[in-house]
């Protein structure tokens, strides 16, 4: 038996109109039937009655929501006043939805700077990994970039960078978790993995791997 390793994949972008069959729900009954988790950073301009199931159901299998900001703008283009309005409106509508406020966030292109680390009151989380699967990447393409960070030794506590709106990224993930549950990963939330590290995310705080 292979010991446990454990590595947060994140999706970037939702939430997405309820459909069964939607990229979104997709990975989630993934998630569902194999009893793991992730951590969704949600566009605060997405949020709506179409999209809020999505959210319920991710939140009923255990899964994270995160700040992903209300427009997508990059956050370095803004204002302290801006950010902030940002960072509330959607904190507010997560909040509006799943009881719950958001604990994380993913900046917008992970464009950052001194201000925006000094505004953002929030851990912000990038990734250790990108899967790419945002610049035009096959199915293929996304799981052999996957299995080649794992290949190389650096899937155990990583963050991964995904998107939800992608067919070919739910393709991966329906692929990608067996296959790596078989060599003994597990698939947790941001938090999750920051708490099994013995890592207090701090706000104004940027983390890759933890
Ligand atoms: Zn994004």
């Amino acid at each position: 038996m292979e010991k446990t390793k454990l590595v947060a994949f994140t999706f970037d972008d939702g939430p997405l109109p309820y459909a069964d069959d939607s990229t979104a729900m997709r990975i989630l009954k993934t998630y569902e039937k194999y009893g793991q988790t992730a951590t969704f950073f949600y566009w605060g301009e997405r949020i709506n009655d179409a999209s809020a199931p999505e959210m319920k159901f991710a939140q009923s299998i255990g899964c994270e929501a995160g700040n992903h900001t209300f427009t997508h703008c990059p956050l370095t283009e803004k204002t302290v006043e801006e950010m902030k309005d940002e960072l509330k409106k959607t904190s507010d509508a997560v909040e509006n939805v799943l009881g719950v406020a958001p604990k994380l966030m993913r900046l917008p292109y992970l464009a950052s700077n001194e201000t925006v680390t000094a505004t953002v009151d929030y851990p912000m989380i990038n990734c250790s990994a990108d899967s790419r699967d945002w610049d035009n990447a096959t199915t293929e393409e996304i799981i052999q970039r996957i299995m080649d960070v794992e290949a190389a030794g650096e899937l155990e506590n990583a963050i991964i960078l995904m998107h939800e709106p992608y067919a070919t990224t739910a393709a991966a993930v329906e692929y990608l978790i067996p296959t790596l549950m078989e060599k003994g990963y597990r698939f947790v939330s941001v938090s999750e993995l920051a708490k099994q590290n013995g890592v207090e995310l701090q706000k104004h705080t940027i983390y890759g791997k933890l």
